[in-house]
């Protein structure tokens, strides 16, 4: 084991055993929390890496950066699409991911349709919310998602699984709880008539632990793994 596999194994282990605390603290079942390593802006040697040390599930938030990874390892990972989607990249990543992270519009849910009713597919899907109302953050509102979901009915090759939330950067991850908590509810009432619709996807490296206590079944996680980018932002190309 070279010394960066050692030290990716150090970190993923560190994480894992606080999932396993926060999982715990909430009376719930480490094991049926995924942790997605999130690998953006992560050189493909990392990638390959942490897949050495037995992750599977990845996420990436930009189509091609996604598919030139996708190039390298393939189906060695199962691929999570988490950022802003554009329509005109579903052709790249439609084939390729396990889950898309970030359905948050009826022009990219067509889009979608289109693609894996061509390819054969069904594609499985979360829609994001914003939950905290914050501006610069994609998603729905969370009073307009259950008319979407309902909407997306009409979506014969979309199977919608959950929802993805992301909370706003607080030095105190203590903040985001509430706003892990509201997207709980919302989850529970979607979840009430579709026993199907089982994925919550929230937490970060900032603040998995509230998610995960709050209910997450799904954390993404990228810093606390690979350690700090040099993060221009969301740039949409
Ligand atoms: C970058 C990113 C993450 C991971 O963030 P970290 O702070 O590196 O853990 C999770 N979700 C989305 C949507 C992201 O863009």
């Amino acid at each position: 084991m070279d010394a960066r596999t050692r030290e990716l194994y150090d970190r993923l282990t560190r994480v894992q055993e606080r999932l396993r605390l926060a999982c715990r603290r909430s009376g719930g079942d480490p094991a049926a929390v995924t942790l997605v390593a999130v690998t953006k802006e992560v050189g493909v040697d990392d990638l390959r890496r942490v897949l050495g040390l037995g992750v599977r599930d990845i996420g990436e938030n930009r189509a091609q950066e996604m598919v030139r990874k996708y190039e390298v390892v393939g189906d060695e990972a199962r691929w999570h699409f988490i950022g802003h989607l554009q329509t005109n990249k579903v052709k790249y990543v439609v084939d390729k991911t396990r889950l898309i992270h970030s359905l948050d519009r009826p022009s990219l849910a067509e889009e979608l349709q289109r693609r894996a009713e061509r390819r054969g597919l069904v594609v499985q899907a979360l829609i994001q919310v914003n939950t905290s109302g914050e501006e610069s953050k994609f998603g729905l509102p969370p009073e307009e998602v259950p008319e979407f979901r309902e909407w997306l009915k009409r979506c014969r090759n979309i199977r919608v699984r959950g929802l993805m939330t992301m909370a706003p950067f607080f030095d105190d991850p203590e903040e985001t709880r509430p706003i892990f908590r509201r997207t709980k509810e919302l989850f529970d009432r979607l979840r009430a008539d579709d026993e199907g619709f089982d994925l919550l996807s929230m937490g970060m490296t900032n603040d998995f632990e509230v998610a995960v206590e709050e209910g997450a079944n799904i954390v993404r996680i990228g810093r606390a793994i690979f350690g700090e980018r040099d993060d221009p932002g969301e740039v949409v190309p």
